[in-house]
């Protein structure tokens, strides 16, 4: 089961709580308070899942989360003290999993950690699969070949690798990719996920990523 919980609360005690409530669940929880520590934590501990306070001293919970995305597709659930918060936050995109509002209880935290990482689960993390992207260049390399993507595509791959398994109609595909709402048809959806698979499969013959799901739209899973 995965297991390590980077927490990133800066009230001690609200922290001590979830780590309780998170380590009785059988997680293991990290904790830390300070918003400059949580990206290299990020990388040397690569947690299974991240609990990222939005207001966090030192660097803010959004600057966070963005930074971890260009690198990570480890599932973070946000922390806001705010209900109204988390409409502006989807609409920033940030590619969090959730959003969590305060005051909580432990025990939805934990239900909400659990769901977040059934969602994601038994996934084997695209990287270590061969799959890395690097959002601020726009570059994707699969074992070991720049798969050489049009911002579209990779916007496209990069959207759907954030959320394994999950399916997305064309429509919230559309959504995603091209965020000034330009209307395309689903046609043009299709032509471009053709062409992304063209790409991935001259670097990995054998291997599927983007499935088609009947009816519905299209989903990423590594292989
Ligand atoms: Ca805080």
């Amino acid at each position: 089961m995965p297991g390590n919980i980077l927490v990133v609360e800066d009230e001690p005690r609200l922290a001590a709580v979830l780590a309780d409530y998170l380590r009785q669940a059988g997680y293991e929880p990290h904790c830390l308070g300070d918003g400059r520590e949580a990206v290299p934590r990020v990388r040397e501990l690569a947690p299974d899942l991240v609990l990222l306070d939005l207001m966090l001293p030192g660097r803010d919970g959004i600057e966070v989360c963005k930074e971890i995305r260009s690198f990570s597709s480890v599932p973070i659930v946000m922390v806001t003290a705010r209900v109204e918060e988390i409409d502006r936050l989807l609409g920033l995109e940030l590619g969090a999993d959730d959003y969590i509002c305060k005051p909580f209880s432990p025990r939805e935290v934990v239900a909400r950690v659990k769901a977040v990482l059934r969602r994601a689960g038994g996934q084997p993390a695209a990287e270590s699969r061969g799959l890395t992207m690097d959002k601020s260049r726009g570059k994707a390399i699969l074992h070991g070949r720049d798969l050489d993507l049009t911002a579209v595509e990779f916007q496209l791959l990069h959207f759907l690798a954030q959320h394994p398994s999950r399916i997305f109609s064309r429509a919230q595909v559309m959504d995603h990719i091209y965020p000034d709402r330009r209307v395309v048809s689903d046609r043009t959806i299709d032509s471009h996920v053709k062409k992304l698979r063209r790409k991935m499969e001259a670097a990995a013959p054998s291997e599927e990523w983007i499935h088609s799901v009947y009816g519905a739209g299209y989903k990423f899973e590594a292989p």
